[in-house]
């Protein structure tokens, strides 16, 4: 599933794409006829997003909300718009460019008062300036379930996905299992710092590279990593293989239904 990097790069190309144009929306599949039918011919004010949501806001206040879910594809170009082939939910074109997407878990319109629901319901995204991490911190202290359980939580942190919220751990050196109730507010401001930052990476280049210097393929003399699902990484993905900084191998385990990565060795239990 894509993480929130990969929905704040949509929402600046279809802000740059079609922001302050009236915009042609159809459902060629029919799945979304008639949300489609409610934003035709409107202009799109903006588009924003709030972790792995992306909201389209049109100058009436309706909001169309997606999310990708596992199998959402968006494609675009400039026009003419090539005939919409397969199961294309929605359609949309304004005066330069077209764009399709394909297979998101939600395509619905939203009032402000839906909007605004779904937002309450979200926790604190790294990537947006009106984050507050403190709010996110008061839930991770409250809870007894492990800091990676929380990290995926999205009304906890809204935006973190699977390899961030393994990678993060392991370069705070802080065990997975480790308790909320047990996370200091030291050591969050730090997690969250650093998870801004990486996510921030992920936005500029469009992809997850989590290694510091140190352990980049041309600091230690290796090859490149190969993996569609991302970049240069210390554990995600990497069960069985030496961990980067001290050679013990990366352990994968289930936990809250999700794989988790670490190094028993850099990311102790107590
Ligand atoms: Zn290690």
């Amino acid at each position: 599933m894509p993480e929130g990097h990969t929905i704040h790069r949509l929402a600046a190309r279809h802000r740059a794409l079609f922001a302050g144009q009236v915009v042609r929306v159809s459902s060629p599949q029919g799945r979304f006829a008639a949300g489609a039918a409610l934003l035709d011919g409107r202009a799109l004010v903006d588009a924003e997003a709030y972790g792995k949501h992306l909201l389209h806001h049109f100058d009436d206040e309706s909001t169309m909300h997606i999310h990708l879910g596992l199998y959402g594809k968006f494609a675009d170009g400039d026009l003419p718009a090539p005939a919409p082939v397969g199961q294309v939910r929605l359609a949309m074109s304004g005066a330069r460019h077209w764009l399709e997407l394909r297979g998101p878990t939600a395509c619905e319109v939203l009032d402000p008062v839906q909007v605004a629901a779904l937002r309450a319901r979200l926790g604190q995204d790294p990537l947006r300036d009106d984050a507050e991490p403190r709010l996110a911190y008061a839930r991770v202290v409250a809870s007894g379930k492990p800091v990676f359980a929380l990290l995926l939580d999205q009304t906890v942190v809204a935006g973190c996905g699977l390899i961030y919220a393994n990678e993060v751990l392991f370069r705070a050196g802080l065990a997975p299992t480790t308790p909320g109730r047990d996370v200091s507010v030291q050591c969050w401001a730090e997690l969250w710092d650093d998870l801004r930052a990486l996510m921030k990476e992920g936005v500029v280049r469009g992809r997850i590279d989590t290694v510091h210097t140190a352990h980049t393929p041309e600091a230690m003399r290796r090859a490149p990593r190969v993996d569609r699902h991302g970049g240069e990484v210390y554990v995600y993905r990497r069960t069985g293989q030496p961990c980067l900084v001290c050679g013990t191998a990366v352990t994968r385990g289930p936990m809250a239904g999700r794989n988790l990565y670490w190094c028993p060795v850099c990311q102790p239990s107590e």
